[in-house]
């Protein structure tokens, strides 16, 4: 789906709600959490509507090579890609997903666990 009017991060993609955008080009936006949990935590979504990585598949190859290429570019200019950092997509409930468009977090500039919570 190209883009679903009740959903927030289409009216993000679409300028309708603002965001601090640190990247957009023609497939991908990425623009800083509004409830951070690091020093650095941005989303990076693709503009097309996907509800979460459940519903990816083989024709999404080059969209999540971009995706994945401009979380690493974005870690380079923030200043967090030497000391490493996390990316996760959290799928339905159980994972933790609360907005229903596909998004990858960023998180930096600060230690992380393992396991997740
Ligand atoms: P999820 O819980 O689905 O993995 O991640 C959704 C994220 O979206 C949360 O980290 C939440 O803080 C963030 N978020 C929710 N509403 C907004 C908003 O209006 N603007 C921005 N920039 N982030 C939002
Ligand atoms: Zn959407």
């Amino acid at each position: 789906m190209a883009a679903d009017p009740d959903c927030l991060f289409c009216r993000i993609a679409a300028d309708e709600i603002p965001s601090t955008k640190v990247y957009e080009d023609d497939l991908i936006l990425a623009f800083r959490d509004i409830a951070p949990r690091a020093p650095t935590h941005i989303l990076i979504i693709p503009r097309d509507h996907i509800a979460s990585a459940a519903d990816l598949t083989e024709d999404h190859a080059a969209l999540l090579g971009r995706l994945f290429a401009v979380a690493a570019r974005i870690a380079r200019d923030e200043g967090i890609a030497d000391g490493g950092y996390r990316l996760v997509s959290n799928v339905g409930r159980w994972g933790g997903q609360t907005v229903d468009h596909l998004h990858v977090h960023l998180l930096g500039g600060r230690p992380f666990s393992w396991p997740p919570g």
